[in-house]
């Protein structure tokens, strides 16, 4: 006697149709049907998962900065700067819950310092930490709304996207908004006509820092097809703001001259570390740079980066988390292959990367350069180990035009 014809009892599809039909207790169900349900049960396990990134877990200041320890080497001040910043603006968060008469401002960041330094790296870590959105947005490409460029409300189009349109979450996201510098005004250019990449996009950004509610296009969200806006209430977003405010030293070292005018001069001047005039940095330095007091103001948590020596940038290539030499040895181990670096090797890198001037961001392209060779060759080959010494380095680079080298950003 042939067996029934079995259909999927989710979908009715007859067996031939199917890949793979799986008989239960009294019923069947086909492959099309059980990827549909793991759909189904991963949504709902996101939607979960969703709903308890919303509640932040405010971690003391000591904690976001020894996570922030793990993956930023060096910048002392600044670390400790924003882990404090971080947790106030958590806290205001959750003040908000309760009516306490005191209210709390925000703690939006400048961070002023070189490029390369590890100001973006410092907010992309306490997005990781917090688990909330980030956005990194240029200020250079934004202008006014009507001009050419990208209108300043696009910056939360940016969290939404960085939120998967959870609205709740982008809320309570960060934006870095890097080099606010290029947004200064030029104060040699008396023009009144209207300046549409300096003060006025400072103009536009001001509401968005101090906390409104934006229209904000979705720009293709999935959730909300339909949509033309989507209401975006700014008020609990983060907003760290760096920049390299090249020449502000100029600034600060007038401020400080000035001063020392008066008596007790000679004592004050002597104290200063003049090769490191950025910690000293003011609000007024800020000012005089170019920068309207509306959004000094509401950047009120100031602080500043170090340049990264040999010490330092060393210590980047092997130390954090996931420092570049690590995962080179990741990499190669996923082959079956140790590779080592000596300390000659490692130091002349580093060396080549400060000869260069191409900062951390450098460290990355020598390191391909100098492993590039073998990441091609080993895999297939018989070969299961590689030293890579000062020489094997020094080789490698030599093929290549170190002033040409293309940093990766
Ligand atoms: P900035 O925003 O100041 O221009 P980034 O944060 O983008 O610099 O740094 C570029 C890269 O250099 C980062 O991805 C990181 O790998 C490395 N880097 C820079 N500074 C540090 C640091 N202090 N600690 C660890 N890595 C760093």
């Amino acid at each position: 006697m042939s067996k029934p014809d079995l259909n999927c009892s989710f979908c009715g599809r007859p067996k031939p149709e199917t890949q793979l039909l799986i008989a239960g207790l009294d019923a069947h169900i086909c492959d099309l049907c059980i990827t549909q349900a793991h759909g189904i049960v991963q949504e709902e396990a996101s939607l979960e998962e969703g709903a308890e990134a919303d509640s932040i877990e405010l971690k003391p200041p000591k904690e976001i900065k020894s996570f922030l320890d793990t993956y930023v080497i060096g910048q002392e001040a600044s670390k400790k700067v924003l882990s404090v910043a971080v947790y106030n603006h958590y806290k205001r968060l959750i003040q908000q819950t309760s009516k306490e008469d005191v209210e709390i401002q925000k703690s939006n960041v400048l961070v002023v310092g070189p490029t390369g330094t590890g100001k973006t790296l410092l907010a992309q870590t306490i997005a990781r930490l917090l688990n909330v959105p980030l956005a990194i947005v240029d200020a250079t490409v934004l202008t006014e709304a009507g001009y050419v460029g990208e209108d300043v409300e696009s910056i939360l189009s940016r969290l939404l996207q960085a939120a998967d349109y959870d609205l709740s979450r982008a809320q309570k996201g960060i934006v870095f908004i890097d080099e606010i510098d290029k947004i200064a005004r030029k104060s040699d250019n008396p023009s009144i006509t209207r300046d549409v990449s300096g003060e006025g996009v400072q103009q536009a950004l001001l509401k968005l820092l101090e906390g409104t509610v934006v229209n904000v296009p979705p720009k293709g969200g999935r959730k909300h097809p339909d949509q033309k806006f989507i209401e975006v209430d700014t008020s609990n977003i983060l907003f760290i703001a760096g920049g390299a405010f090249d020449g502000i030293e100029r600034h600060i070292n007038k401020r400080l001259n000035l001063q020392a005018i008066g008596y007790n001069t000679t004592v004050e001047q002597n104290k200063i570390d003049k090769e490191n005039i950025l910690q000293y940095i003011t609000p007024r330095d800020v000012r005089s740079f170019g920068l309207i007091p509306e959004i000094i103001g509401r950047l009120p948590v100031l602080t500043f980066m170090k340049p990264l020596d040999k010490v330092t940038l060393l210590e980047i290539l092997t130390t954090p988390k996931n420092a570049l030499i690590k995962q080179y040895i990741h990499l190669f181990d996923m082959d079956g292959i140790k590779l080592q670096f000596t300390s000659g090797a490692l130091n002349y890198i580093v060396e080549k990367s400060m000869q260069y001037k191409l900062g951390a961001r450098g460290l990355r392209s020598l390191c391909e350069a100098v492993l590039n060779d073998a990441m091609f060759e080993l895999p297939d080959s018989d070969v299961k180990e590689l030293k890579v010494t000062k020489q094997y380095a020094d080789q490698k680079l030599s093929k290549i035009e170190l002033p040409k080298l293309k940093v990766v950003s």
